[in-house]
């Protein structure tokens, strides 16, 4: 599937990894999916509950999950996927982001260099959950 999110949520989830850098920042990815695409219309920013790494890890607790699930559900949308950046590594999923990771949901990974936020891209864990398949990001800047 494809990723669609506007210039200017791709920019609040860029400034939220200015922020936490060196640490990893998290957030859902709410909207909706149509014709095969998933539409972001809103990034929520979350706190990273990693306490042992946060420089390399990130940990969303199930009951925020349930808690943005029903925030979502409110307006009508639904959890597409999860943000998250990488301090000063590429936006590529570590093996902890794919030990960790459920199907069909939107992994969209920000690289922050030295405090400065890099290239996005977007992942889907494969059918066999063996890894993770880049999906389109789409944006309008
Ligand atoms: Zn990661």
């Amino acid at each position: 599937m494809s990723l669609a999110i506007s210039g200017a949520e791709l920019e609040k989830i860029r400034e939220h990894a200015r922020i936490a850098y060196p640490n990893e920042c998290c957030g859902v990815l709410l909207g909706k999916e149509v014709g095969g695409r998933k539409l972001v219309v809103e990034a929520r920013a979350l706190e990273n509950a990693q306490g042992e790494s946060p420089r390399n890890r990130y940990l969303i607790t199930p009951d925020v999950v349930l808690e943005n699930d029903g925030y979502a559900r409110l307006k009508g949308l639904e959890i597409l996927g999860f943000y998250h950046s990488h301090p000063d590594h590429p936006p590529l999923p570590s093996e902890y982001d794919l030990e960790n990771a459920w199907p069909w949901f939107s992994y969209l990974i920000v690289a922050v260099s030295q405090g400065s936020p890099g290239e996005a891209m977007s992942w889907e864990l494969a059918k066999d959950w063996s890894r993770f398949n880049r999906e389109t990001l789409k944006t309008d800047h």
